[in-house]
């Protein structure tokens, strides 16, 4: 179970957003794009790669790959109230869709922002825990959840808080959640640390360790296969 996370000031540092995969472009509306530079159709995971959650796990691989990477170098959508507001909308809209629960309306203010950002940062320690300095120091992050009854006597877990409160207590819900089922060890990100993406591996050994083998994985064999040459004949 995880119920609590750990917690720490930002380490996005710790991994530097040049970035070697190429971007996924799909098309998007002039209404989408009036919104935010990038199309807010489209989730910030899709701005990376077409492995997303089928699942309402979804909202942490969102989170994720909110961070600045891509080629070109795609914005961080945490970097400012507005531009996380408009990306939230878009990733709350596609967990309500794939919880079948209503979606609250989430105002980040630069307080919100910055627990945003720690939770990203704490999350991707989590699951690669590449690159963090030695002087890291975590704290836990803590959501609440409430049980619920309805008339029909259907009973239902629901994260609890406000604003950004919710969307922690979401987050956490759903890997707890996934974690039962043994699928949160799915979400990964690349082992290529200049990408970090995040990304759902769904194949029948869950194996896979790069976000594109294309573009990630054939450029890592291609370098360690130049320094075994190099080896060789040295
Ligand atoms: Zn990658």
């Amino acid at each position: 179970m995880y119920s609590t996370f750990m917690t720490a000031p930002c380490v996005r540092s710790a991994h530097p957003p040049d970035c070697t995969p190429a971007i996924k472009s799909p098309s998007a509306t002039a209404d989408d794009r009036s919104l935010y530079t990038i199309p807010m159709s489209l989730l910030a995971s899709q701005r990376y790669t077409d492995r997303v959650v089928a699942s309402p796990l979804v909202l942490v691989q969102e989170i994720l790959n909110t961070r600045s990477a891509g080629r070109p170098l795609q914005p961080d959508l945490l970097s400012s109230p507005s531009s996380a507001n408009a990306w939230l909308a878009a990733a709350l809209k596609e967990w309500a869709r794939l919880s079948g629960m209503n979606a609250p309306v989430i105002e980040v203010d630069t307080a919100g922002l910055v627990r945003l950002q720690q939770l990203r940062d704490n999350l991707q320690f989590h699951l690669n825990g590449a690159g963090v300095p030695p002087d890291w120091a975590p704290q836990d992050i803590r959501g609440s959840l409430a049980v619920t009854m309805d008339k029909s006597g259907a009973v239902k877990i629901v994260p609890k808080g406000k604003d950004v409160s919710w969307v922690i207590s979401a987050a956490l819900y759903e890997i707890s959640r996934e974690d039962q089922m043994d699928r949160w060890r799915r979400l990964k990100l690349c082992k290529n640390e200049k990408c970090s993406v995040a990304f759902y591996d769904n194949t029948n050994n869950n194996n896979s360790v790069w976000h594109d083998l294309q573009i990630c994985g054939n450029a890592a064999n291609l370098r360690a296969s130049r320094r075994r040459r190099a080896a060789m004949s040295a």
